[in-house]
């Protein structure tokens, strides 16, 4: 993997991150507990970890931002529910970007602009 320090949002293939999270998997056996059951329920953990963080508490973006410690942490768990979400996506042999293109497009279609603005719906 490249250094750490050098990847950003601009930069980094999903491909990395998927050949990353393989061989950390690999590298400790860990395939043979990767079940898709498994793997949902993670997400469905980490996922719970992150909400834990912002439970009974109505921070602004800017209150986040100040207090470093509830960033990284915020950070940290976002990541946990991406790495497993990667790991269910090596499992199931997806690909992420044709996944993501076909959804949006069913998205855009289901939430059209003219029936939806601005968290207002238009359909009669
Ligand atoms: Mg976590």
């Amino acid at each position: 993997m490249n250094d750490i320090s050098e990847l950003n949002d601009s930069n980094t293939p999903i491909s990395l991150f998927k050949e990353n999270v393989k061989m950390f998997v690999n590298k400790r056996n860990w395939i043979k507990y990767h079940t898709p059951k498994n793997l949902v329920q993670a997400i469905n953990c980490e996922a719970g970890e992150l909400s834990q963080l912002l439970l009974f508490k109505d921070y602004r973006k800017e209150d986040i931002w100040n207090d470093k410690k509830l960033l990284t942490n915020i950070s940290d768990e976002i990541a946990d529910v991406f790495i497993y979400l990667i790991s269910l996506i090596n499992l199931l042999d997806l690909d992420l970007s044709q996944a993501f293109e076909k959804k949006m497009e069913k998205n855009n279609k289901k939430y059209n602009t003219k029936e939806f603005n601005n968290g207002i719906y238009y359909k009669k």
